[in-house]
This record gives structure tokens, sequence and C-alpha cells, in this order.
């Protein structure tokens, strides 16, 4: 395992990408991937030029959680408007869970409903009612 991780970090990275430029190094500051440093195309945030894929992590992964934790909360508390921005994806992610669980629960309830009401016949005079308008 020494000798894998020793081995990646003295891998030698390229320096341009398909398009012919150099590779820009930027540094991702997700919650995966905090404070990671990485190669990527100067053009991947232009759609057409999409098919250009290069992409190369400069650092390796952290892998213990409770520091990968900390260097994201460092982050957010020392950028107040990604901090906020963070907060509210948050916000709504936690709602959409929410309206999703409701919308399964009145899925199933209306299901049970449903096939109650065919079992008992209702749904036929429902249907013969309408169909005669
Ligand atoms: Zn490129």
């Amino acid at each position: 395992m020494a000798s894998s991780s020793s081995s990646s970090r003295n891998r030698v990275l390229p320096t341009h990408c398909k398009c012919g430029f150099p590779l820009m190094k930027r540094t991702a500051w997700t919650e995966g991937n905090p404070c990671r440093r990485f190669l990527n195309c100067r053009y991947s945030n232009i759609p057409c030029k999409k098919n250009c894929n290069a992409f190369y992590w400069i650092d390796p992964e952290i892998y213990n959680q409770w520091y990968r934790t900390q260097m994201f909360e460092l982050f957010l508390h020392l950028n107040p408007t990604e901090r906020d921005e963070y907060t509210e994806q948050l916000r709504v992610q936690e709602r959409f869970d929410l309206l999703e669980t409701e919308y399964h629960v009145y899925h199933a309830e209306m299901e049970t409903r449903l096939n109650d009401a065919e079992a008992s016949g209702r749904i036929l005079l429902f249907k013969i009612v309408y169909a005669s308008r």
C-alpha cells in the first residue's frame, strides 16, 4: 500500500490536453474533495469543448473523513458566500427529500384506496356514471 501511494505521488502528469493548450491548475473545494488540487482543460466550462475530458488529480485523496470534514468546514467558515450557498443547497435538498418521501406515502395510499374501490365495485359505478354523460 505504501509503495502504491508513493508511485502515484511520483507519477508524471500531462502538461497539455488534446485541445493543445496547457492544462489549468485548479483547486477543488467540494465536500468530498476539499483543498484538493487538480489539472483540467482550461475550456472545461465551455459547452462546445465538452468532448475534452482532461482531468487529473495532483494531490491524493484525503482518506480520513474527520480531516476532510474539518477542511471543508474551514473553507465554509472563511468564505461566507460559499457557506450561505452550501447551507441553502442543504435546505433545498432536505425539502426535496421530504417532498419525495411524502409523494411515495401518498402514492402508496392512493393505490391502496384505488384497489379497495375497484374491489368493492365503486370504480365501475363511477365509470358508468361518467360514460353516460
Ligand atoms: Zn482541452
